[in-house]
């Protein structure tokens, strides 16, 4: 399918995507926002560990790894024209969706507002092209954004310390998941596969290839997304609406 609403329906505009490490979104939605905002649509990204576990080298603390991913996002961000980048910092390689990351994805929902919400597939896939796979931070995230989206953000009694901080319900009207192995949105981003590309290679710290193997990796994968859809290259998402 085609993007098929206009950023000047009320909510859509504004899209957010909740993901558990940096990099992530630049594998699975970063072409979809790259789109948006070159549509003028305001983008987050929510980024809920700090990115502070994942590396073979033993010389590196994870304070300076994680300090590193942070400039790492940021500077992918750019590449993309996000409106903002929010790190919720907890500890990579821990996260569960308890009530606490439940409580600080809805205070973002709630503060940015977004019409779309991105999030991981909530679920550990036996079946199909995601056989046995599942990064726990990635279930985690996944879970906690869904039951943020449904009800809390929507519903002023649930946290109500977030209306101490002036922050109102808000209804997200979709969501999106990626890696869902039956999708039924099919984004055509060939014409930001080049910002994605760059974007995706600013993570270097958690790059183990070479930049031409990185890029050579993502025309696979995004190739691959776009397989019977009359695009070169695509992002697919299972769409949830509310
Ligand atoms: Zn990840």
């Amino acid at each position: 399918m085609t993007l098929d609403f206009e950023p000047s329906e009320q909510g859509y505009g504004r899209a957010m995507a909740v993901f558990a490490h940096p990099d992530d979104a630049e594998w699975g939605c970063s072409g979809t926002a790259s789109r948006w905002a070159s549509e003028n649509w305001e983008v987050i990204y929510v980024v809920c560990t700090d990115g502070s576990k994942g590396t073979n080298n033993r010389s590196i603390s994870s304070e300076e790894l994680s300090d590193t991913r942070h400039k790492e996002q940021i500077k992918a961000g750019e590449i993309i024209g996000l409106k903002d980048v929010v790190f919720l910092d907890y500890p990579d390689g821990y996260l569960e969706p308890n009530l606490e990351l439940r409580r600080d994805i809805t205070r973002e929902i709630r503060k940015y507002k977004p019409g779309i919400l991105i999030c991981h597939y909530p679920m550990r896939s036996l079946d199909g092209p995601y056989q046995g796979s599942g990064h726990p931070d990635h279930i985690a995230a996944g879970e906690a954004a869904l039951s943020a989206v449904f009800p809390s953000a929507r519903d002023h009694l649930t946290f109500p310390e977030l209306l101490d901080e002036g922050l109102e319900p808000w209804a997200v009207k979709e969501v999106w998941i990626m890696g869902h192995p039956s999708p039924d949105v099919f984004v055509d981003i060939s014409l930001e596969f080049e910002k994605s590309v760059s974007a995706l290679l600013a993570h270097k710290s958690q790059m183990s290839m070479t930049d031409a193997e990185v890029k050579a990796h993502l025309i696979e994968w995004k190739q691959s997304r776009a397989h019977g859809q009359g695009m070169k290259y695509a992002e697919t998402f299972k769409r949830l609406k509310y």
